[in-house]
C-alpha cells in the first residue's frame, strides 16, 4: 500500500481523465492518473481506424464551449495520430501524474477514505473519479485466471519465433493476425499462428479477408481452429501459465468424455473477444443502476441499465464519480428528488466538460475552491 492519500485518484487516462488530472493540477488538488495501457489515451489508439480525423464535434443543443481548451482537438481536423501526439506532448510539458500498465480492480472504503485495489497495489484517496470510457475489454471466461492473456498487439515482434494462438472470430482478430502474420513472413519466421472461434464460421468483413488471403498467399502459416473452446487456465510443470484450448469433444455413455486440446503458454494468446459497457463493473464495485422501463427512457432501450449519478456525477457510493464515455448515450440523474434520463453523447467534448463540473464540484467539497 502506497503511504500517499490522493484527492483525486483518476482511473482511466483517455480525454475525461486526462482532462481531470490537467485540472487537479491548475487547482493544486494532489492526484495520480491510473491508465491500463502503455500510455495515455489508449482507448482512442485502440479504436480510431490509422489515420481517422479527429473532430472537435459539439452536440448541437450544447451551450458551454469546450471548457479545458488545452485538451480540445483543433477545428480543423487533424489526423488521429497527430491528436495523440498533441496530447502527449501537452502531458508532459506539463509534467501530469500518471502511471500506466495499471489495471483498476476494485474500490474499498475505509474510515480515512477509499482505497483503490489495482493490479500493481492498492492506492488511497479522498475522492475516486471513474473514466474508463465504454469499451471494456471482455474477460475470457475460463476457469482459472486467464487475465495475462494479451487483448490485442502492440508489439507484433514479441511473437516471432513462437507459436501463437489468437482467440475469437472477428475482424478485430483477423487483423491481429494479418499484423503477426506479416511480421513473421518479414522476418522469415515459419512458426504458425493458430486462429480459434467457438463458432465454426468466421465472421469477418470483404475487405479484412481480402487483406488475410493476400498474405496466406504470400506465405502466411495459419492453422483454423472452429469450434474450439477455451476451457482452463493451468500452470506446468515448470511454472509457466497456460492455456488450455478444446478443439474436438467427444460424449461418451460411460460418462466420461475424451477430448483433444492444445496448450498454449498465456503469453503466446491474443484474445480479441469483443468489448462489453461498463455495468458489470458498477455491478462489481455496488454502484446503483437502473432499468429502463418503457416509457421512462427516450435514449435507452426498455431494460437496459443506466447508473444512477447525482448533478455533480457522484455515484450512489459515496466519493465515487463517474464521467466520459461510461455513462455515454445516458445516465439517470438524481436531481431535486426526482430522476430522469439525461442524454450523454460519447464525444472527446463531453468527456472534458464532464471533467470540468466534476473537479470544480470536488474542488468545493474538499475546500479548495
Ligand atoms: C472510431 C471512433 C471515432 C471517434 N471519433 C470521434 C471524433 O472525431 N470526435 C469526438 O469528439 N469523439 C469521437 N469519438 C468518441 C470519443 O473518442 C469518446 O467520446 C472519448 O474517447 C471518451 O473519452 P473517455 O476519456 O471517457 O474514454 P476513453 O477515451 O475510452 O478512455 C478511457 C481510458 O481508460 C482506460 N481504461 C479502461 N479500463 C481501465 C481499467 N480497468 N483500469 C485503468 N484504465 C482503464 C483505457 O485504456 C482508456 O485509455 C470516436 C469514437 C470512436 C470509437
Amino acid at each position: 500500500m502506497k503511504n500517499t492519500i490522493y484527492d483525486v485518484l483518476i482511473i482511466g487516462g483517455g480525454p475525461a481523465g486526462l482532462s481531470t488530472a490537467y485540472l487537479c493540477h491548475k487547482h493544486n488538488l494532489s492526484y495520480l492518473v491510473l491508465e491500463s495501457g502503455k500510455a495515455i489515451f489508449q482507448g482512442i489508439a485502440n479504436t480510431y481506424p490509422e489515420g481517422k480525423l479527429v473532430y472537435a464535434s459539439k452536440p448541437k443543443d450544447a451551450p458551454q464551449p469546450f471548457m479545458v481548451d488545452e485538451l480540445r482537438p483543433p477545428d480543423k481536423p487533424v489526423t488521429v495520430e497527430s491528436y495523440l501526439q498533441y496530447v502527449q506532448h501537452f502531458v508532459q510539458h506539463e509534467n501530469l501524474h500518471i502511471q500506466t500498465e495499471v489495471d483498476f480492480e476494485d474500490i474499498k472504503d475505509e474510515r480515512d477514505g477509499l482505497t483503490v485495489m489495482t493490479s500493481k497495489g492498492a492506492y488511497k484517496a479522498k475522492k475516486v473519479i471513474l473514466s474508463f470510457g465504454s469499451n471494456i475489454p471482455r474477460e475470457l471466461s475460463v476457469y482459472g485466471d486467464a487475465k495475462m492473456v494479451a487483448k490485442n498487439v502492440d508489439d507484433a515482434s514479441k511473437y516471432i519465433g513462437i507459436k501463437t494462438l489468437v482467440i475469437g472470430g472477428g475482424n478485430t482478430a483477423a487483423d491481429v493476425i494479418i499484423n503477426i502474420l506479416r511480421t513473421k513472413r518479414e522476418a522469415g519466421d515459419t512458426n504458425p499462428v493458430y486462429w480459434a472461434h467457438k463458432a465454426e464460421i468466421f465472421d469477418v468483413n470483404k475487405e479484412t479477408a481480402q487483406r488475410l488471403g493476400e498474405e496466406i498467399l504470400l506465405g502466411g502459416n495459419i492453422r483454423l481452429l472452429p469450434g474450439a473452446t477455451p476451457r482452463i487456465g493451468e500452470v506446468d510443470d515448470e511454472g509457466v501459465d497456460r492455456l488450455v484450448i478444446r478443439i474436438n469433444e467427444f460424449k461418451q455413455a460411460d460418462g466420461i468424455d475424451l477430448y483433444h486440446a492444445l496448450s498454449f503458454p498465456m503469453q503466446n494468446v491474443i484474445a480479441c473477444i469483443g468489448s462489453q459497457g461498463p455495468v458489470p463493473i458498477f455491478d462489481k464495485l455496488n454502484i446503483q443502476s437502473i432499468a429502463c422501463t418503457a416509457g421512462v427512457c427516450k435514449i435507452a432501450k426498455e431494460g437496459e441499465r443506466l447508473v444512477l449519478l447525482s448533478a455533480e456525477f457522484e455515484s450512489t457510493r459515496k466519493g465515487v464519480y463517474v464521467i466520459g464515455g461510461a455513462i455515454s448515450p445516458s445516465y439517470m440523474k438524481i436531481s431535486e428528488g426526482s430522476i430522469t434520463e439525461e442524454k450523454h453523447p460519447n464525444l472527446i467534448y463531453t468527456a472534458i466538460n464532464d471533467a470540468y463540473y466534476v473537479v470544480e464540484a470536488i474542488r468545493a467539497k474538499l475546500g479548495k475552491s
